[in-house]
């Protein structure tokens, strides 16, 4: 079984890798496909995001230079007409996350006194330059829409006080274009959420040349402007959190540095066990806006529509499924091959055995025959010393027969053929037959023979055959392994459950230590009388076999030098 074990185990081993190898492709596969997936997800959304951006504060851009047309007339714009375009273009309401729109007008030194005193009386008599301090150029914020509270305090800020306005102011007066700061802080606020951009539209004296930079330096009169919260802002155009799902993040800089602008809240903690996807930039406002997307790294979870754990799990199960199947399959088949194998074999010793029992028994028996006849004197008066001679030949032929018996009883055992013909009969009278038998064996060797039976008769149940062949072997022993003239007593004997058979002799006895290997396959005691006889040490072990059949056993019982007692123990029920 082993054998077969070891020969199906390749075939089988081989369809689990074969199937663990689908399985593997088909989990890197899906890792593959996850990671893919979620890199296009995640562009997507940086892609969606970015244009959200653009639009809107390109939106902004285009109202901004709305309105410029509102200042583009001889006629200064005051307060009302301020208010009034705000409301009209609904900025506020349309696209929140502007904090305030406003305008500051452009006063050069030497005019800010007469310039403050001006606004003290069209517009508030109390409009004050902030901060103060000696500067070339002001940009000082005159209107300023919704008039909140907060609003209201930022009116008279000057933008050029600050650096990072300031640089915006030159570079929209430059260029022309509506230009966005870098992150600036808001003037009241000084907590991260104050954390603010501006974006200037330049407004030019009406009926001046802008078309070179140097025109544009001196025809600038003010800004329009939008202010913006970052956090506001972008909470105003991103979906929820500003990630997607918590499978991608973004964040997003600004300005040649790459100052932080926005960065959603898991930003860093995506990017930490995950990979940046793409990082973009996006032009607007005359500034740039670097785009940077991260996404997850694909799990064995599923992170995606296709779940690699599972497959590997599924896909282990099923290697394991298939391969049990396989080698139950194979097993089967090479069973049946290995029964059919050994139906074969056992087909071949049959024949083998009926051909040797044939051939060597027939003979065998002829030559007994022959030498009984010749021993009753069928041919002729036969001397003494003739007589003599035949008798030893008469008893060889009989071990001779013996052995055969033996051995193919050996043989039939072993294929596992052998089937106990059973008929009811007297052992009384198989014990006598038996010693008859061998009267001329045991003459030949000089022994008196006793045989001991009980008057009562009781049957029994079982293979005559056997039985006889069992009682035959114990005698043929005694008779061998007593030295000449020696005295054997077989006695028959009935209890009340057992028939007991025992056969004693003077003869040459077996050690207490030697006893218990006697019934053993091919176990003889070396002895001068063993080497002598010859044997095959098989005897023994078929009596046991035989007596083990019937639902009996055997004892011995001998000493060295002392005789022995071997007793086939028969159930006296034995159906
Ligand atoms: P074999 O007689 O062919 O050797 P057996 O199985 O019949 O084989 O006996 C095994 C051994 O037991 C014999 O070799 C012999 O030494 C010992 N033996 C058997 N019967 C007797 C006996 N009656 N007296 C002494 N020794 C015996």
């Amino acid at each position: 079984m082993q054998r077969i074990e070891k020969t199906i185990l390749l075939p089988v081993l081989v369809v689990f890798l074969a199937v663990m190898a689908v399985v593997g492709i088909s989990f890197f596969m899906s890792l593959n496909s996850n990671q893919k997936e979620l890199d296009a997800a995640a562009a997507e959304y940086g892609e969606s995001t970015r244009n959200v951006i653009r639009d809107r504060l390109n939106i902004f851009e285009e109202t901004l230079h709305a309105g410029l047309g509102l200042f583009a007339g001889n006629q200064a714009v005051n307060k009302d007409q301020f208010n009034q375009f705000i409301n009209t273009s609904a900025v506020l309401e349309r696209y929140p996350g502007a904090q305030s729109v406003a305008y500051a007008k452009v006063v050069p030194r030497d005019q800010l006194g007469t310039f403050q005193d001006s606004l003290r009386t069209t517009l508030n008599p109390t409009f004050t330059v902030y901060p103060e301090g000696s500067r070339d150029v002001y940009a000082p914020v005159v209107f300023i829409e919704p008039q909140s509270d907060s609003n209201k305090k930022i009116v008279g800020f000057d933008a050029y006080s600050e650096s990072v306005r300031q640089k915006a102011l030159i570079r929209a007066r430059d260029s022309g274009k509506v230009t966005v700061t870098e992150v600036v802080q808001s003037l009241f606020d000084t907590t991260p959420e104050g954390r603010a951009f501006v974006m200037y539209a330049p407004q030019y004296k009406t009926g001046m040349p802008i078309s070179t930079t140097e025109e544009r330096q001196a025809a600038i009169e003010g800004y329009l402007y939008a202010g913006f919260r970052i956090s506001r802002f972008m909470e105003s155009v991103l979906p929820a959190d500003g990630d997607d799902n918590g499978r991608a993040a973004f964040k997003v800089s600004i300005g040649g540095e790459d100052q932080e602008f926005y960065k959603a809240k898991n930003y860093d903690q995506i990017i930490s066990g995950g990979h940046i996807s793409k990082t973009t930039d996006l032009n607007v406002g005359n500034n740039t806006l670097r785009f940077t997307v991260v996404r997850q790294s694909a799990g064995l979870f599923s992170s995606g529509d296709s779940q690699p754990l599972a497959i590997l799990i599924f896909g282990l199960v099923a290697a394991i499924l298939i391969s049990g199947a396989v080698w139950l399959i194979l097993r089967g088949k090479a069973n049946e091959l290995l029964l059919e194998q050994e139906r074969g074999i056992n087909e071949a010793k049959d024949n083998l055995l009926s051909l040797a029992s044939h051939q060597l028994r027939t003979p065998a028996t002829g030559v007994k025959q022959y030498l009984g006849m010749i021993l009753q004197g069928f041919a002729g008066d036969v001397d003494p010393h003739q007589r003599q001679l035949i008798e030893k030949a008469y008893a060889s032929n009989e071990r001779q027969l013996k052995t055969i018996n033996d051995v193919l009883y050996m043989a039939r055992l072993g294929s596992g053929r052998i089937i106990l013909s059973k008929s009811t009969f007297l052992i009384r009278d198989l014990l006598q037959d038996i010693v008859r038998e061998l009267d001329n064996e045991a003459t030949a060797r000089h022994h008196k023979i006793t045989v001991k039976v009980p008057k009562r008769k009781k049957e029994f149940y079982g293979d005559a055959h056997m039985v006889r062949m069992a009682i035959e072997n114990l005698i043929t022993n005694a008779i061998k392994y007593t030295r000449d003239n020696g005295k054997i007593t077989i006695q028959l004997s009935y209890t009340k459950d057992e028939i007991r058979i025992s056969v004693k002799d003077n003869g040459i006895g077996i050690d207490k230590s030697q006893q218990d290997r006697l019934f053993e396959q091919f176990e003889r005691i070396d002895n001068d009388l063993s080497i002598a006889v010859g044997g095959s040490g098989i005897g023994l072990y078929v009596v046991r076999n035989i007596a083990g059949m019937h639902d009996g056993h055997v004892e011995v019982e001998s000493e060295l030098d002392n005789g022995s007692t071997f007793t086939i123990v028969l159930p006296a029920t034995a159906k």
